[in-house]
């Protein structure tokens, strides 16, 4: 016999039960103050194993690569090593204050500054602040420096951003927020930059260009050099959106190609947590031109010593104190693990993984560009002559206990299923993926409405996700 559903805490509540056991008081007992307790909010009464069992379900019902395969696309869901978690709470690290003296956190600014150094190296740029709290932070944080540059020039006609089509949300988001107008650039046939078009909008009104590479479509911008040139020649900036930069590492520096100013993500290539894991960090590097105008403060060495300091012309502080620091443990442990021959070997077993995952899925779902890929593919997830769309391929998927990729991104590939293995999904991994999508393929021709009605096997099933998002019912309604 089975019991299930496991009853809701609510459920189980019954007068009287505890599950807590306070110490002995050794102070005198004092009142709570008036109007801090309220009975009517009727909290269920539980003895402590009901309570432990509540918690552990609830947290079963998570889903998270410690768990399962996760091939979102864009998001890099890699392995988050557990000796970056042993490193993040080095107590000397963990127990001081930002606002201690700096003589005496010389250890945390070293870190830090190596850290900088260590993402320089990786993108060559001219220096890096570790700032911003995200990529679209970081996306942020860039735009401003490219507009602070501007306008030290005097030069305040440029209001126009030029943004692929291909883009993710947030570049032409951050573009308008610093005031810009954004103009969106065609992709040509093999997912690159159009450059006829981009030639067409270059002018002295151009702020810069927003270029993601490898694109979203898990592409390489065959054009970038020529795209760089051409914004440069018209004044404009390069911005670049470095949240994926898993097939680069170790292969090609986006300093050298062209870009003035890019972010990392940490939570993506550098394998700090992601998502509900903790919090992100999205550090910003700058060439030349931009270095002044980092925002502060960054780690400085000079005899041997830390010290913080705001760059000449910096656009200031974006974030409380100096970032998110435990993000700078796991992300600099990570990199010290791995070395300059391991980060080669991750961006290209990233690209081996999803080019081989390509091969095996390509038969049931055709690709929406067809040319080798970087650390990702895009394929059309639609089946039309089942009525099936990409949407219920990904439901289906759920049931097989894979979470799905990421879908209807990049906006330009109709029923975009976007697939990100990778590097540390085993072949085994990626070849038990590609049979549940064949299988899906399969259902899709025998019963259609399997793959419409999914996902039939979690707590609960398809949403609609309009009105999910519009009216969330937030709280437990016995
Ligand atoms: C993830 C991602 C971002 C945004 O990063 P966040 O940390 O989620 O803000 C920007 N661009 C691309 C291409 C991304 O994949």
């Amino acid at each position: 016999m089975r019991l299930e559903p496991e009853p809701l805490i609510f459920e189980m509540s019954s007068p009287g039960r505890r599950a807590y056991t306070l110490p002995e008081l050794d102070v005198p007992a004092a009142a709570l103050p008036e109007g801090y307790t309220r009975e009517e909010v009727n909290l269920p009464e539980v003895s402590e194993l009901e309570f432990v069992r509540h918690y552990t379900h609830l947290s079963q019902k998570n889903y998270s690569i410690d768990t399962h395969f996760y091939p979102l696309g864009s998001c890099t869901m890699k392995y988050n090593p557990r000796v970056n978690e042993k490193a993040a709470t080095i107590e000397g690290l963990t127990q001081v204050h930002p606002l201690q003296p700096q003589e005496t956190v010389q250890g945390s600014l070293e870190l830090m500054y190596n850290l900088q150094e260590a993402l320089k190296e990786i993108s060559g740029f001219a220096g890096v602040s570790l700032q911003p709290a995200a990529g679209a932070h970081g996306e942020f944080t860039g735009v401003l420096m490219m507009r602070a540059y501007h306008a030290s020039r005097g030069d305040t006609k440029r209001t126009k951003m030029l943004i692929p089509d291909s883009a993710h949300g947030t570049n032409p988001a951050t573009s308008a927020m610093s005031g810009f107008s954004v103009v969106q650039i065609p992709s040509d046939r093999r997912g690159n930059v159009d450059l006829e078009a981009l030639r067409r909008e270059c002018d002295d009104s151009v702020v810069g260009l927003m270029l993601t590479n490898p694109n979203t479509l898990g592409l390489f911008e065959e054009h970038v050099l020529e795209v760089c040139e051409a914004v440069h020649a018209c004044g404009g900036l390069m911005y670049g959106d470095g949240a994926n930069l898993n097939a680069l590492l170790g292969v090609a520096r986006p300093g050298d190609l062209g870009f003035d100013v890019m972010h990392f993500n940490l939570h993506k290539t550098f394998t700090t947590p992601h998502g509900g894991g903790g919090p992100g960090s999205g550090p910003v590097g700058a060439g030349p031109r931009l270095l002044p105008f980092l925002p502060g403060p960054v780690v400085v060495q000079e005899e041997g010593q830390y010290r913080l300091q705001a760059p000449e012309q910096s656009i200031g502080r974006l974030k409380a104190f100096y970032g998110n620091y435990g993000m700078f443990l796991r992300a600099y442990t990570y990199i010290r693990m791995m070395g300059p021959d391991g980060l080669r070997q991750v961006a290209e077993d990233a690209v081996l993984n999803a080019n081989y995952l390509k091969a095996l899925v390509t038969p049931y779902f055709s690709l929406a560009i067809d040319r080798s890929c970087m650390h990702e593919f895009v394929v059309h997830g639609d089946i039309p002559a089942a009525g099936v769309r990409a949407l219920d391929v990904s439901k289906r998927l759920i049931d097989y206990g894979v979470h799905p990729p990421t879908n209807y991104f990049p906006l330009i590939v109709h029923d975009a299923l976007m697939i990100e293995p990778t590097e540390t999904e085993s072949k085994e991994m990626l070849e038990q993926f590609a049979e549940i999508m064949r299988q899906i393929a399969e259902e899709a021709g025998r019963d259609p409405e399997l793959l419409r009605s999914a996902p039939h096997v979690t707590p609960v099933f398809r949403l609609d996700e309009v009105r999910a998002a519009r009216n969330p019912v937030l709280c437990y309604k016995g």
